[in-house]
């Protein structure tokens, strides 16, 4: 997702991720040769989307959210760097006017996702399989809306990224759901 109106409500929390995500995020923030936007913050939060980026015109940095569903040790390192790296994007490049509406994902953002991140369809693939039953894709406002049933799914493991890499029938079959989300994250 862009970026979320109004601040995400909720509490941040501690990584139960199985790598050092603040470690990753300023790599990742070099490589993209954003280290002059100013500071990014990053959370890890029960909120009402899967994942923004928040800044305010006039002001250096940002502040990314992520959803708790990313909040665990099996979360494969390579989903949680596309991510990372699609809402740094957006602080490259910013929503235009198309049509007399404004998008946050325009046709320049996807060519630039798919040079910056060349595992995309198998990260997309690895969120649909993981997070389908508790998602509702809502591309009119490019949004992805986190059921309140999101807690069920903590009672079982996620996918292996390994099973995604083996098996990629797993989800070429899901491109639909795959379009989708790619269009509301
Ligand atoms: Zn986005």
């Amino acid at each position: 997702m862009a970026l979320s109106r109004k601040k995400p409500v909720g509490y941040p929390e501690i990584s139960f991720l199985s790598f050092d995500v603040l470690d990753l995020l300023a790599r990742i923030k070099s490589e993209m040769d954003l280290d002059a936007v100013g500071p990014v913050a990053f959370s890890l939060q029960t909120m009402e989307t899967l994942a923004c980026i928040r800044w305010e015109e006039g002001k250096q940095g940002g502040d990314i959210f992520f959803h708790s569903l990313f909040n665990r040790p099996d979360v494969p390192q390579p989903v949680v760097e596309h991510v990372l790296r699609h809402e740094l994007l957006h602080l490259k490049i910013r929503p235009r006017m198309i049509d007399g509406k404004l998008v946050h994902h325009p046709p320049e953002f996807w060519e630039a996702e798919q040079a910056l991140v060349p595992w995309m369809s198998a990260s997309w693939g690895w969120m649909v399989l993981a997070f389908w039953e508790v998602i509702k894709t809502d591309i009119p406002n490019e949004c992805t809306w986190v059921k309140k049933s999101w807690r069920n799914l903590q009672k079982y493991p996620y996918p292996s990224w390994q099973m995604i890499l083996n098996d990629h029938e797993r989800y070429s079959n899901k491109q639909g759901q795959m379009k989708s989300l790619m269009e509301s994250l």
